[in-house]
């Protein structure tokens, strides 16, 4: 007997000291304060945001991200962490590895839909915000006497890192304008490494998803003589056709600093994933968070700027996360 009341007190203390740890939210899956300043039932602690490489742009755009979840929610901490980018993204955050990922609106919705370079649909994620164009650049030395996709055959082409969106948008740039990935040296690239191996001319030129200006291109064209090259009007009116994520796009002369980056090509758009393990009422807060500061992500990189409550579902290719509809019902 004696026994048997320790163990009730015991489990008694254990039960009000837990209750006192969670600030809120025990009832049932219900929200939180709705404060942002509160953890409920269930929420993930530790949220990991996936961007791509260093010399892109989901990179200062994500780690942006992460501060303004990890300062505007108390008891969550967010880190936003380089990666190879859109499909290895995709992946990961399906496998539960991480809680929100940046990646290119085809993609998301490729692994939905278990097609392309997606074997069987991905079912652990949904759509959070679109955010702003993603533009298929090439990008070639100016004196390469590369002046169309055409004239790749047998050069040296940086097509992305592995397991990036920007692979996938070259073979399909390459497909539609008659070559394949085996009709040149392919080489796999993250944007700094393609900016540094075009720089010391170990590659001919470089395909680069991201938004303009992209921090590889720009350092770049600030010790090299750089120009971007057209896609054909032919293969960009077939892209639009076939891939409805495509748009086209031209790129203005004033792009970029150093030169003139005139060119017509096209685009994808930019969005953020969030995992579907994230609970509703956390991914509420996390979306009021962001939309709450804006300001942050035109601070980080000047495509933020594009990034608003009446543009987050254009081009949206996915359902959204409970949490984040809810935010937009309410507004
Ligand atoms: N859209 C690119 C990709 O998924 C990454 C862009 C960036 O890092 O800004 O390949």
């Amino acid at each position: 007997m004696k026994k048997f009341s320790w163990l009730l007190v015991l489990m008694m203390s254990l039960s009000f000291a837990l209750a006192a740890c969670g600030s809120g939210g025990e009832g049932e899956g219900e929200s939180s304060s709705g404060e942002g300043d509160s953890s409920g039932e269930g929420w993930v602690e530790n949220v990991t945001v996936l961007t791509g490489g260093e010399a892109g742009v989901y990179f200062p755009i994500g780690v942006a991200m992460a501060d303004i979840i990890d300062s505007q929610l108390e008891d969550v901490s967010a880190t936003g962490v380089s990666s190879g980018a859109s499909v290895s993204n995709t992946e990961q955050l399906n496998n539960g590895e991480a809680q929100l990922a940046l990646v290119q609106n085809d993609i998301a919705y490729y692994g939905v839909e278990g097609t392309n370079m997606f074997e069987e649909p991905l079912e652990n994620y949904s759509g959070v915000l679109t955010l702003y164009p993603e533009t298929i650049q090439l990008v070639t030395i100016a004196d390469s006497g590369i002046e169309s996709v055409s004239d790749l055959e047998g050069k040296r082409v940086a097509i992305g890192d592995v397991g990036s969106g920007t692979e996938a948008n070259a073979k399909q740039i390459l497909e539609a304008h008659g070559l394949s990935e085996s009709d040149l040296d392919a080489q796999y690239l993250d944007f700094a490494d393609a900016s540094t191996n075009l720089q010391d001319g170990n590659v001919d030129a470089a395909f680069v998803t991201a938004g303009t200006p992209t921090g590889a291109i720009q350092e770049l064209s600030a010790s090299a003589d750089v120009k971007l090259i057209s896609f054909d009007q032919d293969a960009i009116d077939s892209l639009t056709e076939e891939y409805s994520y495509y748009t086209q796009q031209d790129i203005p002369e004033d792009a970029y600093e150093n030169f003139d980056s005139t060119a017509t090509t096209v685009a994808v758009q930019a969005m953020v994933i969030a995992s579907n393990d994230i609970p509703e009422d956390q991914m509420y807060e996390m979306t009021k968070a962001l939309f709450e500061n804006l300001d942050d992500l035109s601070n980080a990189h000047v495509r933020g700027e594009e990034v608003t409550l009446d543009t987050a579902q254009d081009g949206m290719p996915i359902d959204l996360h409970p949490g984040a509809k809810k935010y937009y019902d309410e507004q």
